[in-house]
């Protein structure tokens, strides 16, 4: 990789994270696992191992993750609050260790302590009166939380320790018990589950309600005595122990280990006593215990370079699979669902898992009732793994696929391995069709996520596609309802107003025409600039473009040989949303690259890919991932691999570099 293509990646993955960051820190909602966000993180660090020039002050890895909330007073801290450097398996904890031996030339003893997964926060007393609590925020700047953390009746307001100003710094947590109550009543109550024990904990202490903390039974584990040195100790086993006897709880789990062996150990025994303790550890930190290598050790931006966190795999757990369901996507795909005894799986709450197809849950063998094993492997998404044959009793529940759509009744389609629902006013379809239509890649109508299209659906303000544009008409009712404002109507409105006006591709892509996908849509509504041109197509004219095989074709011609969508275009003709393509046009089409198929490959000293690739679009070419037959052009920058070869096989015609700037330079008249 050159630093071009690396600086793309990491561009893409600092907006990525920060998005993650955001939802974690910021919103106290996770959108994906842990180790998706720990997986990028590890590609954004091997990247600026690379190549450092990447790192700049702002860099993720030079920041502690957070923000601070409006509403709270801010608040200095007088001493950095950092994060942790994690390591993700017993060689890189090894590693480590080895690291800090040579930083102090010898072998040196470490506190081993678990890692809860809660919430950091600051205490800090004067003259031996509490003075206030504080979250970490962004490290620098946390957030005033006195009168949440209060809530936490063994924190002590008054110590004996009568220093002008004494620190001590821990987690904040919602222990186990608390968390299954506290889900069990919202789940009575219809609302949504907190996903893990650090977002429920978050979000009870990062809350201008106070009362809500009281009710949530937090806990807290304090694990630094900052400036502890100045107190007299030497190491921070004993500033422990000397917690302890201020009346502060600390970690009794903690061991001060003294080698190699005993920190393993310690991994081993954790990794098997987890699900024991009573609150959630997401690792095991270990931390050099005497305080006057500190500073030999050092830190980075983020973390302190004597401390790491061990951070533990995902895990496979067992649970019951008490039934599977159905539900109907927006194509009328009928997929099986497992519902799963709720059970915790890598930090988050398990209760469903997609099973995807008939076929896959007559492979696995899977039977209602079954015990089954379930787990998160290296991303969000819960499988079942396999069923354990050898705890059945016999009153599992064979599966029987069913035979009628389990929301509107009409009798099921089967072809090859899935099934469908034909009927195009199915419920369900209906309510997928409108999400579709209004995501990201398609209308882009921003608000009209699932919630709010099952919701406006459900009040019957939408029915199908067409009926978004007439929404307008129920605006007062809409906010009327429980959770609108007129500024949230207003909103959603607005931005249904201005899809109208997208370019024709979205629009393609939004009708959700099988087998067509973004790219595809793209390259239709550039070809045939209009949704007219493109409904008057015989399959043959079709299957004349290039990329287009005969599903496809089929499929296109279908979708608008189908009475119920040609009254749906109408329709939208009718609210007036545009049908033509809006792209830039090709005022040249005798140039070089016009309707010209082209693959790249290596790297350009003047031009991204990216840049490129737009190049050769906006001249009316296209550009392909592979060399085929059908390829015009080759161009060949550094490092071009494979492709290469394959085009002089090919005998395609190759352009290197200096060439294609002539090219363009002719071709843009510059
Ligand atoms: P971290 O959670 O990996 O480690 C630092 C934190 O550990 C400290 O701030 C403290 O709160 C906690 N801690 C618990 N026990 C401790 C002990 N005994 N001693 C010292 N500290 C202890 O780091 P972070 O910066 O808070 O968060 C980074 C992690 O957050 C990532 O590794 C990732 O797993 C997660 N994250 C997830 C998402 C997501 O979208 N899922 C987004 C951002 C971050």
């Amino acid at each position: 990789m050159d630093f071009k293509e690396a600086k793309k990646r990491y561009d893409e993955l600092t907006k990525t994270l920060e998005r993650y960051s955001y939802e974690y820190y910021v919103l106290d909602n996770p959108s994906v696992d842990d180790s998706i966000y720990d997986k990028g993180m590890d590609e954004l660090l091997l990247l600026e191992k690379e190549f450092p020039s990447l790192i700049t002050r702002t860099s993720l890895s030079q920041r502690v993750g957070g923000t601070v909330l409006e509403g709270f007073n801010k608040v200095q801290h007088e001493k950095q609050m950092l994060s942790l450097a994690d390591v993700f398996n017993k060689e890189e904890l090894v590693e480590w260790v080895k690291k800090v031996y040579e930083a102090v030339g010898h072998e040196v003893d470490f506190v081993a302590e678990m890692k809860i997964d809660g919430l950091a926060c600051s205490l800090v007393y004067n003259n031996g009166y509490l003075s206030y609590c504080a979250t970490r925020g962004d490290g620098t700047t946390g957030e005033d939380v006195t009168t949440n953390v209060l809530t936490i009746k063994d924190i002590p307001t008054i110590v004996d320790n009568k220093d002008a100003r004494f620190e001590v710094r821990g987690e904040i947590y919602m222990p186990k018990a608390s968390l299954e109550k506290l889900n069990e009543e919202r789940a009575a109550n219809n609302e949504p589950l907190f996903a893990n024990a650090r977002n429920a904990a978050a979000g009870s202490i990062r809350n201008l309600d106070s009362s809500i903390a009281k009710k949530r039974n937090l806990d807290g584990r304090w694990y630094y005595y900052i400036d502890a040195e100045k107190d007299g100790f030497t190491r921070h086993s004993d500033s422990l122990t000397a917690l302890d006897q201020l009346g502060f709880k600390t970690n009794k789990e903690r061991r001060v280990v003294h080698n190699i062996k005993e920190i393993l150990d310690y991994v081993d025994e954790y990794t098997l006593k987890r699900d024991s303790l009573p609150y959630d550890i997401d690792g095991i930190v270990l931390k050099v215990d005497e305080f006057k290598y500190y500073d030999l050790i050092g830190r980075t931006a983020k973390s302190p370079k004597w401390a790491v966190a061990y951070k533990f795999p995902p895990k496979e757990v067992p649970t019951r699979l008490k039934d599977i369901v159905f539900t109907v996507g927006r194509t009328g795909k009928i997929t099986p669902n497992a519902v799963l005894e709720p059970v915790r799986v890598s930090g988050s709450l398990v209760s469903r898992a997609t099973l995807h197809n008939e076929d896959y849950i007559k492979e696995k063998d899977l039977k209602i009732g079954d015990l089954v094993i379930l787990r998160k492997a290296g991303d969000i998404i819960p499988e079942v793994v396999k069923p354990l044959i050898d705890k059945r009793d016999g009153k599992e529940i064979p599966f029987k696929m069913i035979t009628h759509c389990p929301e509107c009744g009409s009798l099921l389609v089967k072809k090859d391995a899935l099934t469908f629902c034909i009927n195009p006013n199915c419920p369900s379809r209906q309510i997928e069709s409108l999400i579709h239509f209004s995501s990201k890649n398609a209308m882009d109508i921003e608000g009209m996520g699932e919630k709010v299209s099952e919701e406006l659906f459900g009040e019957k303000f939408l029915s199908d596609i067409p009926s978004i544009y007439e929404l307008y008409k129920y605006k007062e009712e809409i906010i009327s309802m429980d959770g609108w404002q007129e500024k949230s109507v207003s909103n959603l409105l607005n931005a249904i107003e201005r899809s109208k006006h997208n370019s024709l591709e979205r629009l393609i892509f939004g009708l959700g025409i099988k087998e067509v996908g973004e790219k595809m849509s793209k390259t239709l509504a550039k070809k045939f600039k209009s949704l007219d041109n493109l409904m008057n197509l015989t399959i043959d004219e079709l299957y004349k473009v290039d990329d287009i095989g005969e599903i496809v074709a089929n499929s296109i011609y279908s979708y608008f040989h189908d009475q119920n969508n040609l009254l749906l275009i109408e329709k939208l003709k009718r609210c007036n949303v545009n049908m033509l393509y809006l792209g830039k046009e090709v005022d040249n089409e005798h140039n070089f690259f016009y309707n010209k198929k082209c693959v790249i490959s290596g790297s350009f000293t003047d031009y991204s890919r990216d840049e490129l690739t737009k190049i050769i679009e906006d001249f009316g070419g296209s550009v392909s991932s592979s060399v085929s037959k059908k390829t015009n052009y080759v161009l060949i920058g550094e490092n071009p691999g494979s492709k290469l070869d394959k085009a002089k096989a090919l005998n395609i015609e190759i352009i290197y570099e200096d060439r294609l700037k002539e090219i363009l330079i002719k071709e843009k008249g510059e």
